[in-house]
């Protein structure tokens, strides 16, 4: 295995991004597969051959600035993912006792106990006041 550790030693490596685009490919292919559509497993391709391309790179410093901008991304969208995801479930919960109204004014959403009739509702962002039936 010494020529590989020669032939990797100035090399990039493997990290988050390139794992992901591996996934990727292997999933066009798996897709394109089942599907019958032999053209995703070409398309497959494309981020296997990304991935190899990078982690045999020698431009380390472009391809950690790669990554860091990566792992940023999936930081940010797996947080609105489950934030978005805890919303639905919450709401399912909620929908025999609370409504939800949106501010017509800043768009804020308003949790309100349900059965109330028509009430007077001021939101807590903007202290816009109108009237919805619970
Ligand atoms: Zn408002």
């Amino acid at each position: 295995m010494d020529w590989l550790r020669t032939f990797m030693r100035e090399r990039y490596g493997i990290d988050r991004l390139s794992i992901f685009l591996i996934i990727l490919s292997i999933a066009l292919n798996s897709i394109g597969n089942l599907l019958k559509m032999p053209i995703l497993g070409l398309i497959g391709y494309i981020p296997l051959g990304i991935s190899i391309y990078r982690i045999l790179s020698k431009n380390t410093t472009r391809r950690k600035i790669e990554n860091y901008k990566f792992v940023m991304f999936m930081d940010s969208f797996t947080a609105w993912f489950k934030k978005t995801t805890d919303n639905i479930i919450m709401r399912i919960k909620d929908a025999k006792t609370h409504k939800y109204f949106s501010c017509p004014t800043c768009k804020a959403q308003l949790r309100v106990p349900k059965g109330k009739g028509t009430i007077v509702i001021t939101c807590p962002k903007c202290r816009t006041e109108f009237k919805r039936k619970t």
